[in-house]
């Protein structure tokens, strides 16, 4: 951004750029603002409702580049606004992944080790019916698993 002009002198303050301005705006106010990098106070004087019409550079008799500084301040606020968005979104970011994580961690905590389970025992007389019963539905699919060939007859050729 061009800060100097080889005929520029310090602003005296004569409010010539404020009557020159058509949207009402102060630009010595937003000029100083700019300089002291103070965007809350450019916004507040209100550097968005400027139409960059240049009046205020023209009437000024310190020649000051206030329209330079105004549209550095416009350029700047939306890269910071930019700058802002992001960083919200990045930290937004970080603390869901962090309760996602917190969350995984919980539920991990809710299931029990197989330690902590209850030991299961089983009578032998419970392991008898169990076989009994599998034993009986094989019989249901296959009723006659009896083997009716006659093994072969011994004492072949080398008996
Ligand atoms: S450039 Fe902006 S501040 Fe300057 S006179 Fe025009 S509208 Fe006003
Ligand atoms: S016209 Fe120039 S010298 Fe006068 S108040 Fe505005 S910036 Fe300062």
């Amino acid at each position: 951004m061009r800060t100097e002009l080889s005929d520029q002198r310090p602003c005296t303050h004569c409010g010539d750029c404020a009557r020159a301005c058509p949207d009402a705006l102060d630009p010595e106010a937003l000029f100083f603002a700019l300089v002291q990098d103070d965007f809350t106070a450019a916004r507040a004087a209100r550097l968005d409702a400027c139409s960059e019409c240049n009046r205020c550079t023209d009437a000024c008799p310190s020649h000051i580049p206030l329209l330079d500084w105004l549209r550095w301040g416009k350029s700047e606020t939306r890269e910071r606004a930019h700058a802002d968005g992001a960083r919200e979104r990045f930290l937004a970011r970080n603390a869901r992944l962090a309760r996602e994580r917190a969350e995984r961690a919980a539920r991990r905590r809710e299931v029990p080790s197989p330690a902590a389970l209850p030991v299961q025992t089983i009578s032998h007389a419970e392991v008898l019916a169990a076989i009994a019963r599998g034993k009986a539905k094989v019989r249901a699919i296959v009723p006659d698993r009896r083997i009716t060939k006659s093994p072969p007859i011994s004492g072949g050729k080398n008996s």
